[in-house]
């Protein structure tokens, strides 16, 4: 497999982006080698500038999740670029996509829409601190909120991958009042929460897929849930991973819970930079026009990205993929595991609906520091020989894999013939 066109964009890049890239993981780091630069997608496949075609689990770290260029989403994306890019003012596709959107989630009567999971993150925490007159947050080691100053700590992927533990630039004085707990512990929550009167939130991706694939106990999940309504602490799921990814109604519908404020993002604008967060009315009113918490954008509720988000929706209600990712991840869950264990490879998997990824351990991986136990090495060799038999993945062992619903029975007997010389090729470096 050659990559010469990528390479050229990427000495080309340097020259006026910072790393060649636009987000850090692009740039391969943690694997070494040059990253890829992309042509384009189709359905489950993704082509790269020197012509090399991929089945692609990275699907732009989870919005593609029917796959590239669904042609419903494509009509309705070029029947919008007639009408105009950007108004300034309403338009009635925030109305439809608001409808979709809190009919999904119970705990939702109202949303408001951003242009990204961040700015979503961002909002849900100014939201949570006005409604409670509180400024302390509970966050999870390893969760990953976007790139907010206070939520900057111990926040897995991006940061795990480049071996820093928070972010330059940012002062102390913006992170005091995040306090860190242990994922899965309900105790490091308890502790918090007895020590400090003044907790606005506890925030947490319901399941994680910024330290790979971690999951919730249900005693911890349901626990959190009660503890916090008994001391009137807001829970804000991050859902800007799972939400209509995991179940229509994210990862909550799946755990049975219900957040009093949820962030959405990545699934919600089928590619398009649209992010969410919204809760029950009585929350909801704290935010302006209604009330006196700040926030806005002249790009929210953009009518492109609000087409792509309404087609993208409309068409996973209808194909309602969620029993076959189950089926397609069991089945690669599997393949992983025989592969591991033909060429006497330590490997736990860890998935969650159409989430996905192995940990090259021996110990089950339940939080961020047994996640970081990876042998990273390991997973370097992986990736590479994963690339060079036509499976793009996330360059970082501490990303989830994901399945759109465009797989094929083709690409996952692609995907077991690369595993298998990818894990011969792991074996022969031990
Ligand atoms: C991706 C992600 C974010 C950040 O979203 P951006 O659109 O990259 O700003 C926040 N929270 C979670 C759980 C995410 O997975």
């Amino acid at each position: 497999m050659k990559f010469k066109q990528s390479e050229k964009l990427y000495k080309r890049g340097l020259t006026n982006l910072v790393g060649a890239v636009n987000s850090p993981v692009r740039a391969f780091a943690s694997v070494g080698g040059n990253p890829l630069f992309i042509d384009k997608a189709k359905g489950s496949q993704i082509k790269d500038v020197d012509g090399n075609k991929y089945v692609d689990l990275v699907l732009s770290y989870g919005p593609m999740i029917l796959g590239h260029r669904n042609k419903r989403v494509e009509k309705a994306i070029s029947k919008a670029l007639k009408k105009g890019y950007s108004f300034g003012a309403s338009s009635v596709g925030e109305i439809k996509l608001a409808k979709i959107v809190c009919d999904a989630f119970p705990g939702m009567d109202k949303v408001r829409f951003v242009s990204s999971g961040t700015e979503a993150v961002i909002s849900a925490i100014r939201l949570a601190r006005a409604h409670t007159g509180f400024s302390k947050i509970i966050k999870f080691s390893g969760c990953y909120h976007g790139h907010m100053d206070a939520m900057l700590v111990a926040a897995g992927s991006g940061l795990a991958t480049l071996s820093i533990p928070g972010s330059a630039g940012v002062p102390d004085e913006a992170v005091k009042n995040t306090l860190i707990a242990e994922y899965n512990n309900i105790e490091s929550v308890k502790k918090h929460l007895e020590e400090n009167s003044d907790v606005a939130a506890v925030i947490l991706e319901p399941v994680s897929g910024n330290m790979g694939v971690v999951k919730p106990s249900d005693a911890f999940i349901k626990e959190l849930r009660k503890i916090t309504k008994e001391k009137g602490v807001l829970l804000i799921c991050d859902e800007v991973m799972t939400g209509f990814r995991s179940k229509f109604g994210g990862a909550q519908e799946v755990l049975g819970i219900e957040a009093d404020i949820t962030c959405l993002g990545k699934v919600i604008g089928g590619g398009f930079p649209v992010g969410a967060y919204g809760a029950r009315n009585e929350i909801m009113q704290n935010v302006s026009p209604l009330g006196a918490m700040y926030q806005a954008g002249t790009l929210s509720g953009n009518p492109i990205a609000m087409a792509a988000g309404i087609a993208t929706l409309t068409e996973l209600k209808r194909q309602n993929p969620y029993d076959q990712f189950n089926a397609i991840a069991e089945k690669m869950e599997n393949i992983l595991l025989n592969a591991a264990k033909k060429h006497n490879v330590d490997l736990v998997v860890n998935r969650f609906g159409s989430m996905i990824n192995p940990f090259f351990t021996k110990e089950s991986v339940s939080n961020f520091e047994e996640a970081q136990k990876s042998d990273t090495e390991k997973f370097a060799k992986f990736f590479w020989a994963m690339i060079e038999n036509g499976i793009f993945l996330p360059p970082s062992q501490f990303e989830a894999w994901f399945l759109s619903s465009a797989l094929s029975d083709k690409d996952l007997e692609r995907f077991e013939n690369a595993v298998d010389k990818a894990m011969g090729k792991v074996a022969l470096s031990l």
